[in-house]
């Protein structure tokens, strides 16, 4: 196909999938999209509002504003926000004036939803890549190029990212207000947190914007039991709302509004009217009206999905207690009752800003713990843990902080004086108590130091662990502080690439399984492939590490159709040796959805090799549908009609909107290890139990992903999980290990 089809494809498919279904089409007047155009040349301005003119997207129409060089820009992005676009001219005061404002749009105003589109004059001249993955540049596109079809096409891509990330972060936003003020619930302020928290959360589901109030009688909340004051007031607010925080309910402006939150509070029942939705919420303490501005009528599945919301988390909500414990297991270590990765993350995320210049970061890692876990079991491994954690702690005393980030490795922050490498070499001078054992152990070190750190608390982390792995492969000493220098430059990447097309080539890579069972009666029910890169010395690459370089480099594309055809060739073999019920789950990246031909590749392989489709399971993750919806969803729909399955990966990682949720073509819900993780405390499962409820609603199948114990095991039985895929049962493993697997009694 030549560039040129390839170009027409692209412009059909945005016109054919058309937004208008993603969102009400009777919503209120909406807001514009705002996009600001930044060119020297006054008659760009004129031409591009005259090939914009009278388009809408999403059902909204278009503002522009306009900016003669990069200088006003700047003025006026310092002022103006929810800017969709800024369609920008590379060259102006300067020969890299627009390239120096994407700059200042992202590092110093760190405004990153707003879509950026270049424009050059000179055909040509190209940014390095580099500078479009820093930026974030969404398009690049010389005016020679911009005939009106594609100026349109590039608009309509840019404002459905734009309006996909606000969505996100939204969610993201509203899930840390919610777990931000559960400490403190029943408090004004934190009430009004909490409440805001929900509003966005609810509004996210719906994929509207968060408008709304949560009220509830006064009485209920006042320690003065011998005066109720029994009319209602708004305890929370989103959006216009804002204002009227604490005020009674019949100052809202709306006396309809004002009516319908009544008339739910009185008759203790969701009322859903053509616009505006009132949500009932109790507990045995409290009552509470939500109103939300949904913009459309809800439809019965939108109704089904908030009760199950509500229903699940949303008493749960109330409930001070579970908050905390959920903040606690979500930050703490059940074991050492140290921070867990996540606390220490948060620790590191203002280190740079607020630490002292003399603070220094650093990662104890065991050796061997592994072998002592598996050599000694669990219990003798879990105490050599609690025992380093104490040791540590008290060798390094109050001022500095102590944390377990993954199952061996500790953390720890606190000043240059005392955070050595001696002082922590020390720690390991002598063994260890493990119950009847005295372990003699050691541990390899990294260290960053405040000077040389950057980044928020997870880019921090990762460079610790640079500096730790470097210590790690080195002899002779047993720590590595690190420095910038130490990072994988684009060359080593390139370079990596380079050696990753090379092995494809050579027939390298392989393809290795993890069996997946039925939680009722143990039986495999089917597999997951997951792709392994040999790295010539017995080991292997990560695929952490090296599937994002095969997606960036666009090999991913060929890499798994090669994945997709081994893993069926590999179950028909398993079909001839008898095993017949057997699915197999092959993961799908974005690139390969946007490449072209993908849809038919997959059904020519199941024919080609006279496969069931039925037994084809595609996995994809949240992020991947909501990188491109209507494409993904239409695709989906086409293999679903194929017979293919298709499971969503990773979910509630992307906290994606419900409403996006309900139109994917789904068969089943992959529950992700971290809220497997979470039920080990009790209260921590909510999470997991919402995602089981959800995936029962909707008639899907939900599998647990990372089941590494039988506690987690029992409990995601209990709460009506259908399959599981984890340590506990097997280890992803080459196909001969499979089968051997699969014979055992
Ligand atoms: P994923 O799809 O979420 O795969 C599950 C990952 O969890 C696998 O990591 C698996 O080894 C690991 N895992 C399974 N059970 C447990 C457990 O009990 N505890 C713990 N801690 N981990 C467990 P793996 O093999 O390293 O793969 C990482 C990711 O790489 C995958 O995550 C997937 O996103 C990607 N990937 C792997 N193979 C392919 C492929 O063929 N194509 C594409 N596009 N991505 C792939
Ligand atoms: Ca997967
Ligand atoms: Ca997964």
């Amino acid at each position: 196909m030549t560039a040129d089809n390839q170009e027409m494809d692209n412009d059909e498919l945005l016109f054919f999938a058309d937004d208008e279904e993603l969102v009400g089409s009777d919503g209120p007047e909406l807001e514009k999209w705002r996009i600001l155009i930044v060119d020297d040349d006054h008659e760009i301005h004129a031409v591009t509002q005259l090939a914009l003119n009278g388009l809408t997207i999403f059902d909204r129409d278009i503002a522009f504003l306009h900016a003669y060089s990069a200088d006003e820009a700047k003025e006026l992005l310092q002022h103006e926000q929810d800017i969709a676009i800024v369609l920008l001219d590379v060259v102006m005061e300067n020969d890299d004036a627009g390239l120096q404002l994407a700059r200042y749009i992202r590092d110093d105003l760190k405004q990153d939803e707003v879509r950026i589109i270049l424009r050059t004059g000179q055909p040509g001249y190209a940014p390095e890549e580099q500078v479009i993955k820093d930026y974030d540049i969404n398009d690049y596109k010389t005016k020679t190029e911009l005939t009106r079809n594609r100026l349109v096409t590039s608009i309509i891509t840019a404002v459905r990212s734009y309006h996909q990330i606000r969505m996100l972060n939204q969610s993201r936003r509203g899930l840390e207000m919610i777990i931000k003020s559960s400490a403190n619930l029943m408090e004004h302020h934190a009430m009004k947190g909490f409440a805001e928290g929900v509003l966005t959360q609810l509004a996210s589901v719906l994929g509207v914007e968060p408008e709304g109030v949560l009220c509830a009688r006064r009485g209920q909340f006042s320690s003065e039991e011998d005066t109720p004051d029994n009319s209602i007031y708004v305890l929370g607010a989103a959006g216009d709302f804002a204002p009227f925080v604490n005020q009674p309910l019949q100052d809202l402006p709306s006396q309809h509004i004002a009516n319908l939150v009544e008339s739910c509070l009185n008759e203790k029942a969701h009322q859903y009217e053509q616009d505006d939705t009132a949500l009932f919420i109790a507990s045995s303490d409290y009552e509470a009206a939500i109103y939300i501005d949904s913009a459309r009528p809800l439809a019965q599945i939108d109704r089904n999905l908030l009760e199950v919301f509500l229903g699940n988390i949303g008493v749960g909500y109330e409930n001070v207690s579970l908050f905390q414990r959920l903040q606690h297991a979500a930050y703490t270590d059940e074991l050492t009752r140290l921070p867990n990765r996540a606390g220490f993350i948060q620790c590191l995320d203002g280190f740079i800003t607020t630490a002292g210049k003399d603070q220094v970061v650093a990662l104890v890692d065991l050796n061997q713990f592994s072998d002592i876990n598996d050599g000694l079991g669990q219990e003798a491994g879990n105490q050599l843990l609690k025992a380093v954690a104490e040791r540590l702690s008290q060798t390094l005393g109050e001022s500095c902080t102590v944390a377990r980030v993954s199952s061996d490795v500790f953390g720890i922050i606190g000043s240059e004086q005392i955070v050595t490498p001696d002082r922590l070499l020390s720690v390991f001078n002598h063994p260890f108590h493990a119950g009847e054992h005295m372990l003699p152990i050691k541990a390899a070190m990294g260290f960053c130091c405040q000077p040389q750190a950057s980044g928020r608390g997870l880019d921090l982390l990762k460079q610790v662990y640079i500096a730790l792995n470097l210590a790690k492969k080195n002899l002779s000493e047993k720590y590595a502080y690190y420095e910038q220098s130490l990072e994988t430059s684009t060359s080593d990447r390139l370079n990596m690439i380079r050696s990753l097309r090379h092995d494809f080539s050579e027939r390298r890579l392989q393809v290795w399984y993890q069996p997946q069972l039925s939680l009722a009666n143990l039986k495999v029910s089917g597999m997951e492939a997951l792709l392994r890169w040999p790295d010539g010395e017995g080991g292997y690459i990560s695929p952490a590490v090296f599937i994002p370089l095969a997606e960036y480099s666009g090999l991913i594309v060929d890499i798994g159709a090669w994945v997709l055809e081994e893993s069926l060739r590999q179950l028909k073999e398993l079909q001839e040796q008898g095993f017949e019920e057997l699915t197999v789950g092959v993961n799908v990246s974005m690139q390969q959805f946007r490449s072209v031909g993908f849809l038919d590749s997959v059904i020519n392989t199941l024919a080609q090799l006279e496969m069931a489709p039925a037994c084809l399971e595609l996995e994809i993750t949240e992020s991947v549908v909501m990188d491109d919806p209507a494409v993904v969803i239409d695709t989906l729909g086409k293999l679903r009609a194929a017979g293919v399955k298709v499971s969503i990966d990773d979910f509630g990682t992307g906290f994606s909107s419900l409403s996006y949720l309900q139109q994917l073509p789904l068969d089943r819900i992959k529950i992700d290890r971290a809220f497997v993780t979470a039920v080990d405390d009790a209260q921590g499962a909510i999470i997991a139990e919402t995602i089981v409820a959800l995936g029962k609603k909707l008639k899907l199948t939900t599998v647990c992903e990372g089941v590494e114990t039988e506690a987690q095991a029992a409990h995601m039985r209990q709460i009506g999980c259908d399959e599981a895929q984890g340590f506990l049962y097997a280890r992803p493993m080459p196909f001969a290990d499979l089968v051997n697997f699969l014979s055992k009694p």
